[in-house]
């Protein structure tokens, strides 16, 4: 179904594209060639101004010049009166002197032929009177005859060119609405082939994926497939089941690895957690030679705790240790019970100087502790303390003896007190002999 969303999203953007940029050049072509008809358009109607209607008023003008001079040499030879004759005569020079009736040569020489005869009919009246006005019309009639043929011929150009300008005019314009029916259907063509792409690749692949995921749905929740919801339902409930164990599983795993390094009884590390985070703590110190330190101790005189108050009074005073002394040292520190009732604190980072005062205040909150039995004794202890710098290369066991032989010194120099251990492992005779005693001593248990 993604793959679908995704091939329909891909064939969008080009369907979209493409037809976006045919419509878009569709449209700017109509307007280049519309625009093109229409100037053809105004330059037929300009011409029209310009050059068919002064034409044609000069072809009128022609015309009209022509005729007068034709009817009225005619006219003149039926008046009597002189003096009319003379006026009518006169008004007829305008069209001698009219600039549009001289620029022809033949037609200047026509109206030249027509004044002169229309002058000499004049004279021969003056001379002979009446009587020569048959005369007289015989000579004006062909003349007369070819001013009207002259104007028949400008008339009839003058209005060919007109229907000419008139027909091209008709000619763009059908021309122009032509193309515009063009245009207007091949946009529409355009547009429908565009639309048909569209539905194919878009909105047909998008009504059959909602189609798919309308069946697939009724599937899932359909009455008609209670069974498969019943399925659905079952796994469901497993993974449920699973992730459960899982968890259970997870917190007995820590509870197990707690247990294994925790002492039971006291709550703190016991021996093997003390060994496997000191040895990785010193060689941490062997790598950047920051001081690390040792306190060991052991109570003094446990046993004969053990024979006064019960097994139970010992134990009691073993769990007061460890709640009474775990928040007298840092977080860092390690606060361990690594024997029965034997202690040692690991100080990382922590010089000699401040080991030996913390050994000190750990030595004053012993002898300052008291544990009540059930029967009702307070029972009091102290303990025995040896204090160690660890020193660069020393491993963790000859660092543990070193703080032991001062533990034992200790114990030797009346307990209940603090000894600082040698710089090194070359001890005194009389420590060798404590440290071989103490040897001796665990052997025995
Ligand atoms: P010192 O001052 O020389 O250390 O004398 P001590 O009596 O403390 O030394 P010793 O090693 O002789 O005795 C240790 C006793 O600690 C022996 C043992 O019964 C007792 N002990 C060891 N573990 C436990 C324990 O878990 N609970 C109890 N109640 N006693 C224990
Ligand atoms: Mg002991
Ligand atoms: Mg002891």
């Amino acid at each position: 179904m993604y793959s679908a969303l995704q091939r329909t999203k891909w064939r969008l953007i080009p369907t979209a594209a493409i037809g976006s940029i045919v419509l878009a050049m569709t449209l700017v072509a109509a307007c280049v060639l519309l625009y093109q008809r229409q100037q053809a358009i105004e330059l037929a109607a300009d011409q029209i101004y310009d050059v068919a209607m002064p034409t044609m008023s000069e072809a009128t003008r022609m015309v009209r010049g022509l005729e007068r001079l034709a009817h009225t040499g005619q006219a003149l030879i039926w008046i009597d009166d002189k003096e009319q004759r003379q006026v009518m005569r006169q008004s007829l020079d305008s069209i001698a002197m009219d600039g549009v009736l001289q620029g022809d040569p033949e037609l200047r020489a026509a109206i030249n032929e027509a004044f002169a005869t229309l002058d000499s009919n004049l004279a021969m009246l003056r001379q002979k009177g009446n009587p020569a006005r048959a005369e007289c019309l015989t000579r004006w009639q062909p003349v007369a005859q070819k001013l009207f043929d002259y104007s028949e011929r400008v008339g009839y150009t003058a209005s060919m060119a007109a229907s000419d300008d008139a027909e091209r005019i008709i000619l763009a314009t059908r021309d122009s609405r032509d193309r515009l029916l063009h245009l207007v259907l091949a946009s529409l063509a355009i547009f429908a082939i565009s639309l048909s792409a569209f539905f194919v690749m878009i909105v047909r692949p998008l009504i059959r994926l909602s189609r798919t995921l309308t069946t697939a749905q009724q599937g899932f929740y359909g009455a008609s497939k209670e069974e498969t919801f019943r399925e659905f339902q079952a796994l469901a409930d497993a993974a449920d089941a699973l992730a459960s164990g899982q968890r259970a599983l997870i917190a007995s795993k820590f509870e197990l690895e707690q247990l294994a390094h925790t002492d039971v009884l006291t709550g703190l590390a016991n021996r093997r957690q003390f060994i496997a985070k000191s040895e990785s703590e010193l060689s941490r110190h062997d790598r950047y030679g920051d001081g690390t330190s040792l306190i060991m101790f052991d109570l003094d005189h446990f046993k004969s705790i053990n024979d006064r108050y019960g097994h139970e009074g010992g134990d009691a005073v073993l769990k007061a240790i460890g709640t009474g002394l775990a928040g007298l040292v840092r977080r860092v520190d390690l606060l361990a019970r690594i024997g029965g009732e034997e202690f040692a604190v690991l100080l990382p980072q922590q010089n000699f100087d401040v080991a030996i005062l913390t050994a000190e205040r750990l030595r004053a909150a012993v002898e300052t502790m008291m544990v009540e039995t059930s029967a009702g004794a307070a029972i009091r202890f102290t303990a025995s303390f040896g204090v160690a710098q660890h020193v660069q290369g020393e491993s963790l066991e000859a660092l543990m003896n070193r703080a032991d032989v001062a533990l034992y010194e200790a114990k030797t120099m009346g307990r209940n007190r603090v000894v600082l251990a040698a710089q090194s492992a070359d001890h005194t005779p009389q420590q060798l002999e404590i440290a071989a005693n103490i040897k001796n001593r665990k052997a025995e248990i």
